[in-house]
Parts: structure tokens; sequence; C-alpha cells
């Protein structure tokens, strides 16, 4: 608890709130990419504390968000497959996919289950050898080690009922792209979770190309308000660098063997983010020397033709154009027990988190 106290302390949140007001001039946007920071910001109501000028926007930063619908009509269609179990984290199952979700066809009796880990994913491929056991694998550099070391792991268990449909991504394409865009970014509050592993490295060329400063958060309100004051005194001296806020959990160097692992098992791919369409090099396949592991390869299916939500703006809220509160379907047609969007589905994102803490 003291802990809390401490990165919640009301004496500490109004100093930093009269230090920012104090150095804050010109008007400034910041992005954060990362959803917990959404979630976090929302509900520690931190844009209502700031002065007018100082706008805080969500990017891609959800996971779930990003993925295609592509992806989740392809785990749809893996779903459907005779002697086929879908291993997945719990947000997923409820995306809705072009005419179906995970959910729907569980309903109508495909093994679709819920797991915590890609080590429960191979528990049950070991449970059940007639049976082919796919890890849906979706999330940035904080989920991907994971992955990576679970089919290292099924390779050495020599497990030939395992496979990984992989969805994982990788942050800084989207970064610079966003900027490359044209969207109006000042400053990021990059990911704390991303970063444990990467490091900052990742994020060098953001203010060396772009002019725009990148601050690593973390999730307290004590954090998010010490990264803004941050970020605003880079811009209002325009000396834009990569820093570290969040000291307590990140390093410049990040989790090297993670990093390794990683490197080990995936390779680079262009893949496809929602509302930014296939960006170069940003998703992660499963690399050569694993093939056996990649579901792709593995148990090949024919996916849908991919169809989008009409009236869905999550693109738009992904790219910090729009807030979700401008979208007609919010709170009426699109809330939380019936999501529309992916935006609505995760508790991480921007839809969801505005529909629970600033209706
Ligand atoms: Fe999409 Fe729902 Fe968000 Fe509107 S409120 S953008 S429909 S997820």
């Amino acid at each position: 608890m003291k802990y809390i106290d401490e990165f919640r302390n009301k004496d500490i949140v109004n100093l930093l709130l009269k230090n920012i007001n104090n150095i804050s001039k010109k008007d400034v946007v910041l992005m954060e990419v990362c959803g917990g920071h959404t979630w976090a910001i929302q509900k520690f109501g931190i844009p209502s504390l700031l002065p007018e000028n100082i706008s805080l926007v969500s990017g891609p930063g959800c996971p779930v968000c990003v993925t295609s619908k592509k992806f989740i009509d392809h785990a749809v269609a893996l779903s459907r497959v005779k002697d086929v179990i879908i291993t997945t984290y719990g947000d997923l199952i409820r995306v809705p996919g072009s005419t179906s979700t995970l959910n729907e066809e569980k309903s109508k009796g495909a093994d679709v289950r819920i797991v915590y880990s890609i080590l429960d994913a191979l528990k049950i491929a070991k449970e059940n050898s007639t049976k082919k056991v796919v890890f849906l694998g979706v999330g940035f550099e904080t989920t991907a080690p994971p992955s990576a070391a679970g089919i290292i792991n099924a390779k050495v268990q020599n497990l030939k009922n395992f496979s990984l449909l992989s969805s994982h991504k990788i942050m800084p394409p989207a970064m610079g792209a966003l900027i490359d865009e044209g969207v109006a970014i000042n400053g990021y509050i990059a990911p704390g979770h991303v970063s444990v592993i990467t490091g900052t490295e990742i994020y060098e060329p953001i203010p060396r190309n772009y002019g725009v400063g990148c601050v690593i958060s973390g999730f307290e309100p004590v954090d998010i308000l010490q990264s803004v004051y941050m970020l605003v005194k880079q811009f209002e001296t325009q000396d834009f660098k990569v820093e570290i806020q969040y000291k307590r959990a990140v390093n410049p160097e990040g989790n090297i063997k993670a990093q390794q692992v990683m490197n080990e098992v995936f390779s680079l791919r262009d893949d496809w983010w929602r509302g930014l369409g296939t960006l170069p090099l940003s998703g992660l396949g499963v690399a050569e020397n694993y093939s056996e592991f990649d579901a792709e390869i593995m148990i090949p299916v024919e996916v849908e033709e991919t169809k989008e939500e009409k009236g869905c703006i999550c693109g738009e809220i992904l790219k910090g154009l729009k807030k979700p509160n401008q979208c007609k379907l919010f709170g009426t047609v699109c809330n939380s027990s019936n999501p529309v969007g992916a935006c609505m589905v995760s508790h991480e994102g921007a839809c969801n988190a505005y529909y629970r803490f600033n209706r």
C-alpha cells in the first residue's frame, strides 16, 4: 500500500500540476501508445486535471484493437476445422470478425479455450495428442517473448500438435507512421511494459527524425503527470529526446534475453494495423526455422473476405484523430456488453476505457 500511496499522493500530484502549469505555454498534443496508459489516464481522470492547452490522445497501443479483422477471421476459420483446439487470451474471443466471433463459434460447438499464458496452451497440447492446438499470439514486444519461449519449449518437448497463429507486432513503425501521415503529435508517452523488454533504443529515431520526444512512463497518476511534465518541458525547450520516467522498471538496454528469444523465433514482416493499414516490417511472423509451429503453414484454411463494420470509427480513434464519444454508436449501439468494434472489447481499448470512466 505504501507503494501505491506514493504514486497516488495528492500533494505530489498537485505539485506536478503546478509545475506543468508553470512551464506549459503552447498548445501541445501528447499521445499514449499503450493500452495500460489509456486505461489509467481515463481511470484517474488525468485529462481533466491538465490545462486546456495540453491534449492527451490515445494511439494504437491496445493489442486487441490493432489486430486485424483478417486475423480474427483466420482464427474463426481454424476453429471450424475438425480436431482443432483454439487457445487464446480472453479478450480476443469477443472481437468481431467479418461474420462471426470465436465466442459464437464456441457456442456452435468449436473447441475454443481461454488460457492465461502460452504454457497453458502447451499443457492442453500435451493432454490432447490427437488434436491440433493453436495458440493465438497477439500483442507487442511485451507478449511476443513469452510466445517465442512457448515455441522453443514446444520444440524441446517435440510437441507435434502445437502451433501459433501470430499477430504479434512491434511498436516503433506505428509511431513513425502516425507522424508520416501528418497526425499532429508533439510527444509520445511511450509504453512502459514494452520498454521493459526493448529498452530505449527503439524510440531513438522518433526524436532524431521527427523532432518528437518520447518519455517511457509508468502507470500511476504521479508517473503519468511526471511524464507529461517531461514531455511538455522537451516541447517548450525544443530539446527532443528519449527519457525514462518509469525507472523502477525500465533500463536503457531492456531485457536482452527476452529480445534474443523473440529474435530467434520471429522474423519481421509487413503487417496490417487497424487505422494505419499495412506497415512495412511491423509484424512478427514465425521464422522459417520454426515453421513446424506456424499455424499459417501447418493448418491451411480458407479465410473469408474481410468486411468492416459500418459506422465504427476505431481506425480514426487509434490515430488520435477522434475521441470515442465522437462515434455515433458510442454508448448506444456499441457498449461494453455489445461491442461493435475492437476498441470497445478490450479494457485497454480507448472506447472501453471511455465507456467505463468517462461517459
Ligand atoms: Fe467502434 Fe464502438 Fe468505438 Fe464506435 S464506440 S468506434 S463502434 S468500438
